[in-house]
């Protein structure tokens, strides 16, 4: 695509927040990138527009049938005042697969990448610089055609927002109170659980719910056909260390291909980590416990890096990993990876790409 992305320049600029109010998903940064899909046209009209609200017909078909996809990755700013992101183009990448997934035309990545890096530029104030804080950027597509017959829309906008985060656990990482789901399920197999949909996070939330209601912070999903192998863990990947190995569930079209579970495979075979991408089931995991081998349980994802799993509760059975304490290797990959994004150590996957320095 060799469009030239229009600019339209705001007519006033937002006060910024204070970098220790950040939280997650709070704050949006002064401009978007839009682009729209007719299917007599193509995407069209690339630019990049002050942060407004959308006008969208009641009938547009995201509202009813859910052709709803997204992505999530960030920008950092070094200590020398490069801007930098990790591994975009797997999510661009990603971005493809999901729109095949739901029906949704495909998107040229090398432009939707250049697109971005153009936002950040004009938005490079709002990348915080705190510590563990970053420019999440959420790229997103949605089915715009008013229309009400089940069908492929014809029509989609596909927009991209910043917002500056902080530290997902504060200064610390701490270690969280997994609840292991036996009676909902998050996705099946031959379903859409694979690829980055809203309806996915849509049909998560009941159970999320109920498990929050019982004082836990997020749940561990098993396969939907058995109830017996490990899936994910809320909306992030799972690793299990038993016995200086470490496991992840094997890709198996129900499970989300993360980018960070990706970097934490490839620093443990860095590393001489024994890893194995494996169908492990919850009853492995216990029976692993129950013999003293299991180390630590951690999960991955690009808005906490990685999240320690301090306790499971399956059927009424609770284990403590670690007792309660971070792991050494789960720091050590939290270290490293953010390390890397935040160019405080070597890179020697490649995993950086520059932006600019300001
Ligand atoms: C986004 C996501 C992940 C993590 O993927 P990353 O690319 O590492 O951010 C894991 N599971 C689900 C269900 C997700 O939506």
């Amino acid at each position: 695509m060799k469009q030239e992305i229009a600019f339209i320049q705001s007519e006033e600029l937002k006060v910024k927040p204070k970098a220790d109010s950040l939280g997650f998903g709070k704050y949006y940064s002064d401009y978007m990138f839009v682009m729209d899909y007719h299917s007599e046209k193509g995407w069209y009209e690339p630019r990049i527009t002050p942060y407004e609200q959308l006008i969208l017909d009641p009938a547009a078909m995201v509202f009813h049938y859910g052709q709803a996809i997204f992505e999530g990755l960030k920008a950092y700013k070094t200590a020398d005042g490069t801007i930098q992101l990790f591994r975009p183009e797997k999510n661009m990448k990603r971005f493809n697969e999901s729109c095949d997934r739901l029906c949704i035309p495909q998107i040229d990545e090398n432009f939707l990448l250049k697109a971005i890096k153009e936002l950040i530029l004009i938005e490079k104030d709002w990348i915080p610089e705190g510590d563990g804080t970053s420019l999440y950027i959420r790229p997103f597509i949605f089915a715009t055609e008013p229309y009400l017959g089940v069908r492929p829309s014809h029509q989609y906008k596909l927009l991209v927002i910043l917002s500056p985060v902080g530290a997902y656990y504060g200064d610390q990482l701490s270690p969280v109170k997994i609840y292991v789901e036996e009676q909902y399920v998050r996705a099946v197999i031959g379903g859409v659980g694979h690829v980055k949909t809203a309806g996915n996070y849509a049909a998560s939330m009941k159970a999320q719910e109920v498990a929050e209601a019982k004082g836990f912070a997020q749940i561990l999903w098993l396969d939907a056909k058995e109830n017996k192998y490990v899936e994910e863990v809320g909306s992030m990947n799972i690793f299990f260390k038993i016995k200086g190995e470490v496991v992840t569930p094997k890709l198996n079209g129900s499970i989300l291909s993360g980018v960070t579970r990706d970097s934490v495979i490839q620093l443990l075979k860095h590393w001489n980590i024994p890893v194995r991408e494996e169908k492990i089931s919850i009853e492995e995991v216990f029976a692993a416990h129950e013999r003293g081998d299991l180390e630590e349980v951690f999960g991955s994802g690009t808005a906490a890096v990685i999240s320690p799993v301090g306790e499971l509760n399956w059927n009424d059975r609770s284990i403590e990993i670690n007792h309660q304490k971070i792991g050494q290797l789960s720091q050590r990959v939290y270290d490293e990876i953010t390390g890397i994004q935040l160019g405080k150590k070597e890179d020697p996957f490649n995993w950086i790409i520059k932006v600019a320095q300001v």
